[in-house]
């Protein structure tokens, strides 16, 4: 890791914190050369995960997908950039807590749905209503675009 201001290699970890949520930990760094300090924040990778459809098919965990979902659930909401990214994060975490090799899209489901609850109730109802049959990510996406303009032409 550099330092971001004179480039040098040398530095070291002068604090190291775990998140509280037991899964992130944020590094303190400094640096050798002009003492500049500096955090890192370091994650659990996902890359791991094999997810089980409702049709028995395995595919291995894709973020673009959750986030699909969530987005098409979120149209015509406002929210930032930020908040999203906290959104898919916490619901990650949640699929990481499990932890297993395997989970299956509708335990995905659960999760996205208890994270959206919160975040945003219209988003919550959309993806609630759809979330149970959705054979695969095209179906799904059909599925809750239909729900979004029923909902904008009355
Ligand atoms: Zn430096």
């Amino acid at each position: 890791m550099r330092c971001p201001v004179c480039k040098s290699k040398e530095t070291s970890v002068v604090d190291s914190r775990t998140g509280s949520d037991g899964l992130t930990v944020r590094r303190r760094r400094e640096c050798a050369k002009c003492h500049f300090r500096f955090s890192t924040v370091e994650e659990i990778e996902l890359l791991d995960i094999v997810v089980v459809k409702s049709d028995g098919r395995r595919e291995s965990y894709m973020r673009s997908k959750v986030e699909v979902g969530i987005r098409i659930s979120l149209s015509k909401c406002s929210y930032t950039a930020e908040n999203f990214s906290r959104l898919i994060h916490a619901v990650e975490r949640d699929i990481q807590k499990k932890r297993k090799r395997e989970i299956s899209s509708q335990d995905i489901g659960e999760i996205v749905m208890r994270h959206l609850h919160s975040f945003n109730k219209v988003a919550y109802i959309r993806f609630a209503s759809v979330y149970r049959d959705f054979k695969d990510v095209k179906t799904f996406e059909k599925e809750l675009k239909k729900i979004a303009s029923s909902k904008a032409t009355k």
